[in-house]
């Protein structure tokens, strides 16, 4: 059972818990990051390891629409690690935070056997409406914004040593979705929403489950970023796999009201450069998640136990 308390607005369970301090909507969430299951040292810059924890993070608060304020970064490092790896990771934690608006106020290091763990909590405040997993509605479009399955791509070009830096860049350096995510949530129409942390399908699964309906994912519908499609043609990949089932994107999903999505996406396209595409739609709870109207047979990202990814 979820432990409750009455200022416990959303407990366990969504991207942050909502809670409620005086007249002000707090939202907390931490998250783990660690060397060899999340990130290896040959693949990437100190720096772009940090900016990395330090995204992964915040971009739950931008899942909910809520405003980043504050960081806890708790670090531990085995011996042989040296200054510099650490100064380097967190002057990319220090930017991620400073681009974000947040600051880090506190945290804790200490000495690990083996690898570098890191352990980020954020803290963030919702100015108005708080955007969760739940309340979506059959019929709803599932919409997503920017470009996916880069970031896993990414991960699969340094997996196997194809060199496609663009990718790369992808992987180690996400952008959280904070304008965006403020600006649906004071949009009535849209019901729920994630970030993308898991891949598409398990993400939008999240929400379906969470709202206690299923959806269905219309694969003709999503974008194919041109550098990605290049990718998989010169590797013999499918990029469905990576924009469907690929993880660490940090883009948007979320759950609008059928009858005025395309004016919304009108507004947004007015307001932001970033890309948003309706990739499928909200259906009964029987249905469950269908890609392609079959159940969703690809599994969500599961970092470097999937690098086969084909
Ligand atoms: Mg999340």
């Amino acid at each position: 059972m979820t432990p409750s308390a009455p200022s416990v607005i959303e407990g366990i369970g969504d991207d942050c818990a909502i809670l409620r301090m005086g007249n002000r909507v707090m939202l907390a969430s931490c998250d783990l990051s660690i060397e060899n299951i999340h990130w290896r040292r040959s693949h990437a810059t100190p720096e772009e390891i940090g900016w990395k924890a330090a995204a992964s993070a915040l971009s739950d608060i931008a899942a909910m629409g809520g405003v980043p304020l504050f960081a806890l970064v708790s670090i531990a490092c085995p011996p042989e690690v040296e200054v510099s790896f650490m100064e380097g990771l967190y002057d990319g934690l220090l930017d991620a935070m400073a681009q974000s608006g947040a600051t880090i106020v506190g945290g804790d290091t200490t000495k690990s056997r083996e690898g570098v763990v890191i352990d980020l909590t954020v803290l963030g405040e919702s100015e108005g409406r708080v955007l969760m997993r739940k309340g979506a509605k059959p019929g709803d479009a599932l919409v997503v914004t920017g470009f996916l399955g880069m970031a896993s791509a990414g991960l699969d070009a340094l997996e196997s040593g194809a060199r496609a830096p663009e990718l790369a860049k992808a992987h180690y350096h996400p952008t959280p979705r904070f304008p965006e995510g403020q600006w649906l949530s004071e949009r009535q129409e849209v019901h729920a929403m994630i970030d993308i942390s898991d891949g598409l399908a398990q993400d939008a699964g999240h929400i379906a489950e969470a709202s206690r309906i299923g959806v269905s994912i219309d694969s003709t519908r999503i974008p194919v970023e041109p550098r990605l499609a290049a990718y998989c043609a010169a590797n013999g990949k499918n990029p469905l796999v990576f924009m469907i089932s690929g993880g660490e994107d940090y883009e948007l999903a979320f759950a609008a009201d059928p009858a005025s999505v395309e004016d919304l996406l009108r507004e947004f396209r007015a307001q932001f450069h970033t890309s948003i595409t309706i990739v499928g739609e909200f259906t009964q709870s029987d249905l469950g998640i269908r890609v392609d109207g079959a159940p969703a047979t690809i599994k969500g990202f599961d970092h470097f136990a999937k690098k086969n990814a084909s």
